[in-house]
């Protein structure tokens, strides 16, 4: 039996940022990771051999550039690489091509609408600057409105301040972003519905709304925070896969003190007069430590962990009534060569980027309405990328990797189980993806279909959502994970929380891990 200051439970990036920063600061640090690697979700696999996969999250963007500086990541070999724009097939033949120049952007969507060209300046404006308002949040402990603490008060001061700051147009912005969709948001600056369609499908990421569903305006916001080299809203690839990320940070903890132990899981969390004093793993072993840190979510470091009988029944409540509700699927694909989109002939610049298939909004509805009704949606919208092609150090040589993100797919199926429903699932995708790239079926080595129960069942994502919990407003800021509990502490004593599940959530951004460490720190006083 060994004492630790911290123990941390699961080593996916938060809990790995977690233990770097709590180890730089001197302590005695275990990380406890239940599957054979570190990442959890941002993670690189050999699915199949001689082909590498970001098997989960596939691009990166929201990693705070302070983690990447602090915790000197670049020389543990983080290694981020430009993912040049987004291509949209279109049915009529034609399509949409938005890249990283943005001259050449404009150009394109002129050809769709000179109107829409103008409003893309704009509204492009307009997001940097919500974002700046939004940015220093993410790196802020959520105040708690119903406490008279006065740092807790001053810290709401601050931000009412901030606000007001804010230009009158920027002011009905931020607001219209808090309670509209994302259509109707990009319906006040443009007409192309396919312009709509793509840029909608970031308000609808892990999240069971749809395109028209009031509230996911703002997660366009949250994929609009990214930056990348200081470019706002930019995306990249991972040289490696996101894995490399994951693997960078555990890098930067190891190098600090941390310990970190794979294939270790743990089963409880042990709580004596309402005080966590260690953990117990699956083999039975007992370790003992002074602060319990969880990246898991609520309904595992909770229900499962902690047991209820710990807890005062409103947080039970409130724990239970967090919502899940994974709406998302993943298939990764071994080709044998690059797919030929009808629209665009051959293996050109087009696929370096992301491909979407989102060719309009109503499409993206009509996709939301069978989940709705419990069944994985008959024409999916697909976020597809092939990062073999910007790093072809992640498939043999002249074979490719291929990511395809998937929505709808909910957790609860109305008829069957997700075991029997994985396949046809796969080949709902793969038959989409064929209506725009007919070679499709003939390229595919492998493949490999996540379902939300396989996310659930392997990552402990529960109910298979990809943010541990979705990103809605009620869901956000003081109110995430739980209301009062959002400022990484939970009702136990010395157990706190560290993941997605906390502010300012999902992706892989280090922002809940960091900010955790900095309470932790705060609260707990010198290294012991
Ligand atoms: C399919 C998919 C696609 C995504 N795409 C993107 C993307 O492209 N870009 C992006 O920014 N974000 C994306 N995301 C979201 C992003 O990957 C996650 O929000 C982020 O990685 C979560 O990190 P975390 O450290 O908070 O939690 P997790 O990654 O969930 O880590 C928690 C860890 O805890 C471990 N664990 C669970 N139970 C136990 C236990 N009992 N004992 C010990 N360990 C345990 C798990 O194995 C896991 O490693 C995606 C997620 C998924 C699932």
């Amino acid at each position: 039996m060994s004492n630790y200051d911290v123990i941390i439970i699961g080593g996916g990036h938060n809990g790995l940022v977690n233990a770097a920063y709590l180890a730089r600061a001197g302590r005695k640090v275990l990380v406890l990771e239940r599957r054979h690697v570190v990442g959890g979700a941002a993670v690189t696999e050999e699915v199949f051999p001689g082909f590498k996969f970001s098997v989960c999250s596939y691009v990166v963007s929201l990693l705070r550039p302070e983690i990447i500086r602090e915790l000197d990541l670049p020389r543990h070999g983080l290694e981020i690489l430009p993912l040049d724009g987004t291509f949209t097939p279109m049915p009529s033949g034609d399509y949409l091509w938005r890249v990283n120049d943005h001259a050449q952007t404009r150009r394109e969507i002129a050809r769709h609408s000179k109107v829409d060209a103008e409003a893309y300046d704009e509204y492009g404006k307009a997001m940097v600057d919500m974002g700046r308002f939004v940015k220093p949040i993410l790196g802020m402990t959520p105040p708690d409105p119903t406490s008279l603490d006065p740092r807790g008060l001053l810290d709401l001061l601050s931000l009412g301040r901030r606000f007001q700051a804010l230009s009158d147009g920027d002011k009905y912005n931020q607001i219209q972003l808090m309670t509209m969709s994302a259509v109707d948001f990009l319906d006040q600056w443009f007409e192309t519905d396919v312009l709509k369609a793509t840029m909608s499908a970031s308000g609808i990421i892990g999240t069971f709304l749809g395109v028209r569903s009031p509230g996911t305006a703002y997660v366009l916001l949250h994929h609009y925070m990214g930056e990348i080299d200081g470019a706002f809203r930019s995306w990249g690839l991972s040289r490696g896969g996101t894995g490399a990320i994951s693997n960078a940070i555990a890098g930067a903890a190891r190098e600090a003190g941390a310990e970190i132990r794979t294939g270790t899981t743990v089963s409880k969390i042990i709580v004596k007069d309402g005080t966590a004093v260690g953990v117990v793993l699956e083999n039975g072993d007992y370790l003992t430590c002074q602060v319990v840190s969880s990246s898991v979510d609520p309904n595992l470091t909770f229900l499962h962990m902690v047991g209820t009988e710990h807890l005062p029944d409103e947080f039970v409540a409130d724990v239970r009534r967090y919502k899940f509700r994974g709406s998302s699927g993943k298939v990764n694909l071994a080709l044998d060569a690059l797919p030929d989109f009808t629209c665009r002939r051959g293996p050109g610049p087009h696929l370096r980027g992301a491909v979407s298939i989102s060719p309009s909004v109503e499409y993206m509805e009509r996709a939301y309405d069978d989940a709705k009704y419990g069944r994985y949606s008959r024409r999916p919208y697909i976020d597809i990328v092939i990062p073999s092609l910007t790093d072809p150090s992640v498939a043999p040589p002249g074979k490719h990797v291929m990511s395809c993100f998937v929505q709808y797919a909910p957790y609860h199926l109305k008829e069957g189980t997700w075991d029997e429903q994985r396949e046809a699932f796969g080949d709902v995708v793969i038959n989409t993806i064929a209506e725009h790239a007919p070679n499709i079926k003939d390229i595919i080595l492998h493949r490999q279909v996540l379902t939300p129960l396989d996310l659930e069942r392997e990552w402990g994502l529960t109910e298979g959502n990809i943010f541990q919990g979705e990103l809605t407003l009620e869901q956000l800021f003081f109110l995430r994970p739980a209301p009062g509990w959002a400022r990484y502490r939970t009702p136990i004593k010395s157990l706190y929380m560290c993941g997605s599940a906390t502010h300012p959530g999902g992706g892989i951004m280090g922002a809940p891990g960091r900010n955790a460490a900095q309470r932790i720190l705060k609260e707990t006083g010198a290294s012991s």
